[in-house]
């Protein structure tokens, strides 16, 4: 077997992979590192590659090109391709695809292989525990609830200890109360036998519940990965910035004080993005401040006047759209208490960007 110098820290270290299914381009020079520990969610919308990316690590998938290691395991990629049973990962799907005609026990304890039978067992009694289903190892798959069922998926996929968990949609078929649950239930599990795990979901939440990193996947490539809130703050694109909801694009120039404003006024360096567009501020809802347009106020000087466009409840707070005198639409949240409503001339500034 080839090894590669690597990250020792590096679990799963994928180098510009490729990958066609006839003319459909699913992979397209995707890399990607996970570290000890780690959970890694893989978001982007369907047909993106997600799940043939997964597949890949897993060597269920060919790669045409590039590289993947597991650990200091070269697996697929020049010339090579380990077989999916000699990987140490662990797989998960959304189905649960447990053996119906096995038990609980035995479906735990499929993947053990060349350990005694006495192990084996105590091995799945420890699983079953972990999962808290210590008293349904007899039952068969059909005899359990959704949330069971998954448990019981991802014990059988825990059991070998891989060095790599890999979920792919795992909530995808559980209703929303019942998914919540199972998803933190999943988290700290994951947390407390301290697995890495590559999570492949197109739903934000799942990925912001459960992922200390966030891969954005578009058309089988990496367009970023970092921290939740290092992607809200600093999306690359619009696309990113979207997935964390309503934000009103602010244009930055550079005014006669050579300072960057926009037309709310002053902005702090760091709050600026350099988009391919040039370089704008995101101005999240939360973070502008309105006033009235005469009245006494708090907003600075250099703060924009507007109309009132709409007003709307959104249960914590209320969201008002604006057009300003420029020309230029902003949303921002006020407290439920705030009165203003459709036609009153406002003033908004953004002090939590200056
Ligand atoms: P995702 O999991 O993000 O929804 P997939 O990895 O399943 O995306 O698919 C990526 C692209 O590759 C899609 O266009 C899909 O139709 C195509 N694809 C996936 N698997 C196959 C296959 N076995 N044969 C042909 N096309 C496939
Ligand atoms: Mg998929």
């Amino acid at each position: 077997m080839s090894s590669l110098p690597t990250d020792e820290n590096l679990v799963v270290c994928a180098r510009n992979v490729s990958k066609r299914h006839g003319s459909v381009e699913a992979l397209n020079d995707m890399s990607l590192d996970v570290k000890r520990g780690e959970i890694v969610a893989l978001l982007g919308p369907s047909g993106c590659g997600k799940s043939t990316f997964l597949a890949s690590i897993a060597g269920l998938v060919r790669i045409d090109a590039g590289t993947i290691t597991l650990g200091d395991r070269l697996v697929s990629g020049s010339g090579l391709h380990v077989a999916p049973q000699d990987r140490r990962v662990g797989l998960v799907f959304q189905d649960h695809a447990l053996f119906p005609h096995k038990t609980v026990a035995d479906n735990v304890g499929f993947g053990l292989h060349g350990i005694g039978r006495a192990e084996r067992r105590e091995r799945v009694a420890e699983m079953l525990a972990l999962v808290r289903l210590a008293d349904k190892g007899h039952r068969y798959p059909h005899e359990l609830s959704g949330g069971e069922s998954q448990r019981v998926a991802l014990a059988r996929a825990l059991a070998p200890s891989p060095d790599v968990l890999l979920l792919d949609e795992p909530f995808a078929s559980l209703d929303p109360t019942l998914r919540v649950e199972v998803r933190d239930e999943v988290r700290s599990l994951l947390h407390s036998v301290g697995s890495a795990a590559v999570l492949v979901s197109h739903d934000i939440e799942d990925a912001l519940a459960l992922g200390d990193r966030l891969a954005v996947i578009r058309a089988g490539r990496v367009v970023q990965v970092d921290t939740s809130e290092r992607l809200h703050r600093y999306p690359v694109d619009e696309q990113v910035a979207r997935m964390f909801g309503v934000y009103t694009e602010l244009p930055v120039t550079v005014g006669p004080d050579k300072r960057a404003h926009t037309a709310l006024g002053p902005v702090r360096d760091d709050v600026i993005l350099h988009w391919p567009t040039g370089p704008v501020v995101l101005a999240r809802p939360g973070s502008l401040a309105v006033a009235t347009a005469n009245g006494t106020s708090t907003v600075d000087d250099a703060a924009a006047t507007g109309v009132v466009r709409t007003r709307e409840f959104i249960g914590y707070s209320v969201r008002l759209e604006i057009a300003l005198d420029d020309g230029l639409d902003v949303v921002v949240d006020v407290t439920t208490e705030s009165g203003y409503v459709a036609g009153d001339r406002v003033r908004v500034s953004n002090p939590s960007l200056a």
